[in-house]
């Protein structure tokens, strides 16, 4: 594991606070999976609540094995595949991305693809919390496309009041998803 690459990924600019808690705990590990708090004797049993009765939870669980996550995992399976064109990835390039963010890298679209798996976690996290807390089930690819893109938007206003709107237009224009017009538009398929 190269920690200095995922701790810059963790803290780059212009994450929204929300998703930078969340990389934080992740790396960190200090999310209170279903396993730690059975460890501790909060709960009766260690499984996931998303899947099999058998399955633990634990983080590599609940962002890379369940298989409530897989239909998440494909949409951006297939979401940036257009990005890798020429060089392509693999399957444990794209699971460590997963777990612990994709690296800050000299590339075109690179930021774009650092929110892609910072929201993908975040949106992992998010909806079991609501279903922990408020049994309310959500769909998770639409929450991760409400994330990504509401963040899109929420960082096109800022850098615009904030005389930036050229720099945003540098980082993200060149990208086919995404569209600008009074809003900004992500191009789901
Ligand atoms: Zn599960």
């Amino acid at each position: 594991m190269n920690w200095p690459v995922v701790w810059k990924s963790v803290f780059t600019i212009n994450k929204s606070s929300e998703s930078l808690d969340n990389d934080y705990r992740i790396v960190h590990n200090i999310i209170w999976t279903n396993e730690k708090l059975h460890n501790i004797g909060k709960i009766n049993n260690p499984h996931c609540k998303f899947c099999d009765k058998d399955s633990i939870e634990n983080l590599e669980h609940m962002i890379l094995d369940c298989k409530s996550v897989k239909n998440l995992h494909e949409l951006i399976l297939d979401f940036i595949e257009v990005f890798f064109q020429s060089s392509g990835f693999g399957i444990d390039d794209f699971h460590q991305w997963l777990l612990f963010g994709y690296p800050v890298l000299n590339e075109a679209n690179n930021l774009f693809l650092i929110f892609i798996f910072s929201f993908a976690r975040l949106a992992i996290i998010k909806r079991r919390v609501l279903f922990l807390n408020e049994a309310t089930r959500v769909d998770l690819c639409i929450l991760f496309k409400t994330l990504l893109t509401k963040h899109m938007n929420y960082l096109y206003q800022y850098m615009s009041t904030h005389g930036n709107r050229h720099i945003y237009l540098l980082l993200f224009s060149m990208n086919s998803y995404i569209e600008i017009n009074d809003r900004v538009h992500v191009k789901f398929n």
